[in-house]
Order: C-alpha cells, then structure tokens, then sequence
C-alpha cells in the first residue's frame, strides 16, 4: 500500500459538531494504524460563512479529543498552505490548465439565463441541467460578452457517455451515469474554485492516499473522479462512512441537544469516554467490543469494520461509556479533571486532599464530571439542605426523632470519632434497642446529608467531622415528629 496520508477537511462555517469529529476520528485513526499521516485542512473558501473563532473551535475540540494532526494549521507541513483560502492560486493554475486542453470552457451566462435555462427543461420534462451553451464560443462571442462586463465562470467539459465508477472501501463498487451530470463550475466568477474542484486539486497537491468522509458527499465523487482523470491524477481511494442519525432517525441536528463537541466537554464528559463512542458511530469489530483504550482502538480500527448503514447516536449510551471511564480512573486525576466544576459550582477546593477524598466516595456513581458538585457538596459545605424525600420519607417517620436524639447523645460521648468507631456504635445501639439497622441508618444519613443516597454512611460521617454531625443530627430534628 503506498504510503497513507489522510486529511480532515472541514468547513470552518459553525462548531466542530459530532459527525465531523467522527469523520476527523475515523482519519486519525487510519492514519495512526497505518503509521500514515493525518493532514488537518481549513476549507475556508466560503468568505462569508467562514470565520476564525469556527476555526478555533474546530481546533479546540480536535485538541480536546487527542487528534494531533501532522500536517495544517499550527503544525505546519511541506504541503501547505493548509487553508483552502490561501491556495486560490495553485486552483487557478489547475483550472487554466484545463481550459488551454479545453477539457474546460468559459461560461459567460447570467444568473436569468440560467434560471431561464432550468425553468425551461423542467418545462420541457428535462432534468435542469446546465444546456452547454457556452460550450463553444467563437473569440469573437467570448470579447462581445467580456465587453458587455460579463464575468465568466469556468465549467469542466463533463463527458455525456459511459459510467463513471468509484470502488469505495465501505460501500463497494458505485456506479454513475455520466448523462446525469452537467458541465459543472469549478470557478466562479469571483475567480474562487468551487468545492468540487478545490478539494480535488488540493487533494492531489497534497498526495492524499484516502478520502474518508461522510456518506453526504457520495454524490460528490462522480465530478470529483472526472476531474481527476482529466488532470492526469490517479484516483485516491474513497470510503464514505454512515451518517449519524438521532433517535428519531433524521439526521443528527441541533434539534437532538448537544451537537458541538464543545459542550460535551462543558457537560463533563471525558474525552476519551467521547473518543471511544464516536468511534462506534458506524464502526465495530467482530466481537462488538465496547470499551477500548485509545492504543486499542488504533491497533483494531480498519475500514472493513465500517457499516454502510446509519448509525443512532444514543446519548445514554455515551453517559455510560462516561461513567465507565470515570469508575476507572486514577483518583488524582479524576480530581484534577472535576476541578473547575467543583469550584465553578462555588465550593471550596483549597483543600485539594479534602476534595479528593469526597470525590472518591462517590466515584463509583459518578456519570458526568459536572454531576461532582451536586453529589458532594453537603460534605464540604457547613450549611446544606434537606431534599423533600429525606424529610417526607426518613425523618417525618414515626422512630426517627427518637433515634436521631438518641444518636446525639452516643456520638457527643464517642470516644473514637472514626469510620469503625462510629460504626460499632451505631450497631451496638441497633442491637441494644432491638432495632433493624435501617431504622437507625436512614433517619442518621438523612439527618446529615439531606438526602437518602450517598457515599457509605460511616466513612461520610467521619469525613463530616463530630461538631458539623451534631449540629445537623439538631436541625435534622425539627423534621422528625
Ligand atoms: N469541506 C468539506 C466538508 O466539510 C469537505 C468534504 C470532503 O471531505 O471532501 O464537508
């Protein structure tokens, strides 16, 4: 196989959304399986839509996911320039190429005449096509409409006969019908090349092995597999990967929540958690494996593995690869990660051992890094509330007045205020009142965090230190009966 050299080439017209990102990732990872490389290219040529903060964006969230790119912006290469803006030059220079062979014309017609020209073959039942009117004007006809101040367009001399057929690696052999193909632009009048034609060149410049990109641009590779015949290029391979579809199976859109990856990364999610869910958007091995570290997923990635068909994103699943990621992950870390959501919800985090040791008891429960402060907060906060179930469903049943009063006074006289300590306490005070331990641990965690659910009732009470367990044992009490 000659050597691979794969590109990511979005539009930096809006976010990087989750379709591009698996794109961007099913490159990368092509690129690091076969010891290849991953080109990173700006298509920017649409001045009107695109602009520098997208561009950043796009940037930020290929940092965030890992897919260091070798060549583009930033990193710099011997193909450059990266952005598609800067390379109007060289796409002339191809264009101009293709008109001196006249695999290329000049096309002087006004935006009417060609409204004209459409209107009339679907009139006449006639797909619209571009009707080659200007496919053979006399030098004169060319200075007659330059002299009327008409700009001119150049169009590819598309051939009429035959098929054009593209073997794409995910979808096998596609054929197309060259009829239904006109005489397509490839400059615009403005002198810019259009996409067609631009991503061609520029895929040629920049010895691009594999196009790997969305199924949405199938439509594209029959002009594209023309231009390069006509420019003397041997065809890179083509492999269109599945669209992503939302549960409701229309395509992936604003509509169906989070659709830039920025605000997975703003919800908390882990980027290798993402990573590993977008690379199941239209990818599997044999075994339908789930969860892979980042050098599995480069050992196993293959094209092969890709599916022709759409793909549902499937958010619950991604918050529990998430959870899974977070359940294994180094405590520090964790910490480290959970960090700006901690002191971004207003906690203390000064005490980063303290912060640490409260994360670690809800560690196993944790789904989102956002989810963090909201889970431990009544441990690093003096004052907390009581959720409607502690009070309604713990402390308002009859018992728990009595038990909480009676817990007050055994841990006031606790001689060992620790996890065991407090632990052998409570069980003894059970077994002296012949109680069933939840009716004694239910009212006591209630009283003390607020809430029915949390981290092991003992090591949390340790934690919450003698003076703050007492003071809320008393205030829980105003809720008993
Ligand atoms: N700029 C195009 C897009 O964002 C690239 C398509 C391609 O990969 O050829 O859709």
């Amino acid at each position: 196989m000659k050597k691979v050299r794969v590109r990511f080439a979005p539009s930096p017209t809006g976010c990087l959304h989750l379709g591009g990102a698996r794109t961007a990732l099913f490159n990368w990872l092509f690129a690091r399986h076969n010891k290849g490389s991953f080109i990173l290219r700006i298509e920017d040529t649409d001045k009107e839509r695109s602009t520098k903060e997208a561009v950043d964006v796009i940037l930020k969230g290929l940092k965030w996911l890992g897919f260091d790119w070798d060549e583009g912006p930033e990193a710099g290469g011997d193909y450059g320039p990266y952005f598609q803006a800067q390379r109007s030059g060289i796409h002339r220079e191809y264009a101009d190429k293709l008109i001196k062979e006249d695999r290329a014309y000049y096309c002087y017609c006004s935006p009417e005449e060609l409204e004209a020209m459409r209107k009339e073959a679907r009139e006449n039942g006639r797909p619209p096509k571009y009707n080659g009117r200007c496919r053979r004007l006399s030098d004169e006809q060319r200075k007659e409409y330059e002299g009327q101040g008409r700009k001119p367009v150049a169009r590819f001399r598309t051939k009429q006969e035959g098929a054009t057929k593209i073997n794409d690696l995910i979808h096998g052999e596609l054929s197309f019908e060259n009829s239904l193909l006109d005489d397509f632009v490839i400059l615009k009048s403005s002198g810019t090349a259009t996409y067609n034609f631009a991503v061609v060149v520029d895929d040629i410049e920049m010895k691009i092995s594999h196009v790997i990109r969305g199924d949405d641009h199938i439509s594209n590779t029959p002009r594209q597999a023309l231009l390069y015949g006509a420019l003397d290029a041997a065809l890179p391979e083509f492999a269109h990967i599945p669209m992503i579809f939302g549960s409701d199976k229309a395509k992936l859109s604003k509509r169906h929540g989070a659709v830039a990856v920025t605000m997975y990364e703003d919800e908390g999610y882990l980027n290798e958690a993402m990573v590993n869910y977008l690379a199941l958007l239209g990818w599997s091995t044999s075994d339908s494996q789930q969860v892979f570290e980042i050098d599995d997923l480069i050992k196993k990635f293959t094209l092969g593995g890709c599916s022709k068909s759409a793909s549902i994103f499937d958010f619950q699943k991604l918050e529990w690869l998430n959870g899974e990621y977070i359940r294994k992950m180094d405590i520090d870390e964790l910490t480290e990660k959970a960090m700006p959501f901690i002191s971004g919800a207003g906690l203390r985090v000064d005490d980063r051992e303290r912060v640490k040791k409260a994360v670690l008891m809800e560690q196993e429960k944790i789904k989102l890094l956002k989810d963090i402060p909201g889970l431990i907060d009544f441990m690093l906060k003096d004052d907390m509330e009581y959720d409607d179930r502690a009070k309604n469903k713990v402390l308002k049943k009859e018992g728990a007045g009595e038990v909480l009063s009676d817990m007050l006074e055994r841990i006031k006289g606790l001689d060992d205020f620790s996890e065991k300590g407090l632990e052998e306490a409570v069980r003894k005070y059970c077994e002296e009142k012949g109680l069933k331990t939840g009716k004694v641990f239910h009212p006591l965690r209630a009283a003390v965090s607020g809430r029915t659910t949390g981290p092991g009732l003992f090591v949390m009470l340790e934690f919450i230190g003698r003076e703050r367990v007492m003071k809320r044992i008393e205030d829980a009490m105003k809720y008993t009966q």
